[in-house]
């Protein structure tokens, strides 16, 4: 609430100059002004959200080929932003190109960030959303990150969700499908310098997704520990879904791909600390130094995303129960050490697309390191089937809104 107050209070900074007396800064003063800044019309409200149309609407793709991020549902939904007057009205329209400045920060300086969530049709033909303002919370965390506005995430998610509801025959009919959302949120100030942008657009597409697995089972990927690539590091913005973290990425990506491996296992500093795989945050279910079952994932330490399945599996195992639940770091040399002994059960990446995805090799100095996910897959499986049944409404849970 502080840093929302914060916010508002610096977009209404002009009229602060304006109003406050020579002299009158104490904080009574202030906190009064604060009140009437949040009173007026410079946040996103819901009921101020025009609805324009679509002419014709397109026809839906075949749900069995469909590809990630691909096609596009029939509208989108776009607030602009000015430092000058803050939110302008929510706008659900056609799905269209944007006109920016060729000088627009977002281009320039990758003053982005984005979301990434999922509506999905249950078996009972309810379309659910999972966890929702938990990406609300992220995506004003991570414009905080890039000097972008805040906004409120209540009223902007009423906003959203309208537009699934616009679009409800885009959520596939089939329980191994969903409807991927994209929360976009760019610079568009249309000067080079490198400057906090006063002015911005939010906006959503909607595109609907297939299964993650192909095959209708697990299959497992190899990885590619290279330490030569560093993801993220103390002090930088690996912690925010900052687009400029992305670019960067493909490079590695195309040498494991050049290897024969699917992804890239994410390592920092001189430890060689294991941190995550590809755009997934990574879990090991293992016998610990003590002889324990143990699952563990690294602390939130500036290092990773904090991601909703994440968050999610680690409560979902505390509430089982069963075995030791941690956030520690571990390195390349506890991972060897406990392979060579034979204590590495399962190793998987955790998120939006996939859910859990298992890990069967990790190549690292030359070496082939053979992980047995796909022999045990415990722990991988249950997460699959627990979290798939919340989020297509098999089981009844806090964690899913439904969206009429
Ligand atoms: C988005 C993302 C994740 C997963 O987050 P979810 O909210 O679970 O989808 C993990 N790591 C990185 C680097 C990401 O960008």
């Amino acid at each position: 609430m502080a840093a929302r107050c914060a916010k508002q209070l610096s977009v209404c900074a002009g009229s602060l100059r304006f109003l406050a007396p020579k002299g009158a800064r104490n904080n009574r003063f202030t906190s009064q002004l604060l009140v009437r800044c949040l009173s007026t019309d410079s946040d996103i409200k819901y009921d101020r959200l025009v609805v324009e149309p679509i002419k014709s609407p397109k026809p839906k793709p075949d749900v069995n080929s469909l590809v990630f991020g691909a096609e596009f549902a029939d509208h989108m939904l776009s607030v602009e932003w000015t430092a000058e007057n803050g939110w302008s009205e929510p706008k659900i329209t056609p799905y269209q190109n944007l006109s920016l400045a060729p000088s627009c920060s977002t281009l320039h300086y990758a003053l982005e960030c984005f979301e990434g969530m999922k509506a999905f049709r249950g078996d009972d033909n309810k379309i659910r959303l999972f966890r929702p303002m938990e990406n609300m919370r992220r995506l004003n965390r991570s414009a905080d990150r890039a000097c972008l506005p805040g906004f409120d995430g209540e009223e902007f998610l009423k906003c959203l969700r309208h537009l699934v509801h616009i679009e409800k025959e885009w959520v596939p009919y089939s329980n191994k499908c969903s409807l991927y959302i994209r929360p976009t949120l760019i610079g568009t100030q249309p000067t080079l310098g490198v400057n906090k942008s006063s002015s911005a657009l939010l906006y959503v597409i909607l595109s609907p997704v297939g299964p993650y697995f192909k095959t209708g089972t697990f299959s497992p990927v190899a990885l590619l520990a290279d330490p030569s690539f560093v993801r993220a590091w103390p002090g930088g913005c690996g912690d925010c879904k900052l687009g400029g973290n992305y670019g960067p990425t493909i490079l590695a990506q195309r040498h494991a791909e050049m290897q024969g491996l699917q992804q890239v296992l994410w390592l920092f500093g001189e430890e060689r600390q294991i941190t995550e795989v590809g755009t997934m945050n990574i879990f090991m279910f293992w016998i610990n130094e003590n002889g324990e079952k143990e699952l563990i994932t690294p602390p939130l330490n500036g290092l990773i995303l904090p991601g909703v399945t994440r968050k999610s599996l680690l409560e979902l195992a505390k509430s089982w129960g069963e075995f030791k639940v941690t956030e520690r770091e571990f390195t390349m040399d506890d991972l060897i050490r406990a392979s060579n002994e034979n204590r590495v059960k399962e190793i998987f990446g955790a998120g939006t697309a996939c859910v859990v995805c298992p890990v069967n090799r990790i190549l690292y100095e030359g070496q082939n390191i053979l992980i047995p996910t796909m022999e045990n897959l415990e722990v991988t499986k249950r997460f699959y089937h627990e979290l798939t049944a919340i989020q297509y409404g098999r089981t009844p849970s806090s964690w899913t809104e439904i969206v009429d």
